[in-house]
């Protein structure tokens, strides 16, 4: 994948069974909205997730009642589940055996011995810790001490829980230091990615609605993202879970870092188009999100970049008029009218993915 991103090697820590960190690919995860104890509903949800190509999912446990719920709905699903607890530590212990991450700040537990506590546990069972600094939650002397939150406060709170954890010997831990304002987020992971090499959890915190936090997102992780610091993301969205995962693939594929699915490569239309190509392009995102291999298809309106968008594609469609033009593999291959576009290029983008996946096996079994 991506050549032009030096990525900061941190230490590889494992989510279940997806590593983090290291040379691991950027993994993506999102946090249902069910209610927990509501374990259908919120079993339902992680497999959308999981569907949509989430490689981690993070649950709330705020009580013993959801902590019940998360054993029964863990029991359920394949994809690693983090368990979100926040200040009580005998939750954490209720499912240190169960989950495969805790997300836990140490230093919002208490006294030593309860944190001592959770440490023992997450060492027995081999789970790693997510410690998570927010801005909105800082603690009190540090907002005395820096008026406002800032990026060297969020960077102090954090290294308080490094240095808890470093007293107790535990380094199997992530980190994630996040603020709703793009500049405060980048320059405290920046800070924090020279001080340890634990993996980094990046997010933008309460980023907004779908259209606002995508924008936001997009920028500060993307920012993170290609000067090489970030192991796992979250994009958090007032929106469907499942537009998280969308978009943080998105942001992913944009980049570089990783692929999945069908990229569309497609022109803003104008007066010159010979299709419709906003609704074609709509359509086909459409029709053709249930396909996870890695496929470029180019829709463009027109011969003024049409060619040479088309070549570079695995599949491309130039508008042309009588009849539109569709290249497989770079080379001009059929024509199309416009009745039956959209039908017509599902069709081939299908049968696309289907020779791709017989050239491959073709490969291991020679190989
Ligand atoms: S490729 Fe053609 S139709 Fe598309 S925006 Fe450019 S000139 Fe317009």
């Amino acid at each position: 994948m991506s050549n032009w991103i030096k990525r900061k090697k941190t230490k590889l820590i494992k989510v279940g069974n997806v590593p983090v960190g290291g040379d691991s690919p950027v993994s993506i995860q999102s946090m249902t909205n069910t209610n927990t104890c509501d374990v259908v509903s919120t079993i339902n949800q992680i497999n959308e997730l999981e569907n949509a190509g989430a490689d981690i999912v993070r649950v709330s446990v705020p009580g013993f009642e959801e902590a019940k719920a998360f054993k029964e709905i863990k029991c359920a699903v394949s994809i690693p589940l983090v368990a979100d607890i926040h200040f009580d530590y005998k939750i954490a212990l209720e499912v240190a055996d169960t989950a495969d991450c805790l997300r836990i700040n140490p230093g919002n537990i208490g006294k030593e011995s309860k944190v001592k506590e959770v440490i023992d546990a997450a060492k027995h069972n081999n789970v790693p810790i997510r410690v998570g600094v927010n801005a909105g939650s800082l603690e009190k002397d540090l907002q005395k001490k820096y008026g406002e939150p800032n990026a060297d406060a969020l960077v102090e709170s954090a290294l308080r829980h490094v240095d808890i954890l470093d007293k107790f010997n535990f380094d199997n831990y992530k980190m994630s230091l996040k603020a709703s304002n793009i500049e405060m987020t980048v320059e405290a992971y920046r800070k924090i990615s020279k001080i340890i090499d634990q993996p980094l959890h990046l997010g933008i915190t309460e980023a907004g609605s779908y259209r606002a936090g995508t924008v936001k997102s997009s920028i500060g992780v993307g920012m993170l993202l290609s000067e090489g610091i970030g192991d796992t993301i979250r994009i958090s969205l007032a929106s469907d879970p499942v537009d998280e995962i969308k978009v943080g693939w998105d942001i992913l594929k944009s980049l570089n870092i990783r692929s999945r699915g069908v990229k569309i490569v497609a022109c803003p239309s104008c007066s010159r188009q010979n299709f419709n190509v906003i609704k074609v392009v709509n359509d086909l995102e459409q029709r053709l999100e249930d396909i996870s291999d890695d496929i470029e298809v180019a829709i463009i309106g027109c011969y003024v970049n049409g060619p040479g968008e088309s070549k570079a594609a695995d599949i491309g469609l130039t508008g042309a008029s009588p009849s539109n033009l569709l290249y497989i593999d770079g080379s001009p291959n059929i024509k199309i009218k416009n009745d039956n576009l959209v039908d017509e290029l599902e069709k081939q983008v299908r049968q696309k993915v289907s020779d791709n996946k017989l050239l491959s096996e073709k490969i291991i079994a020679r190989s």
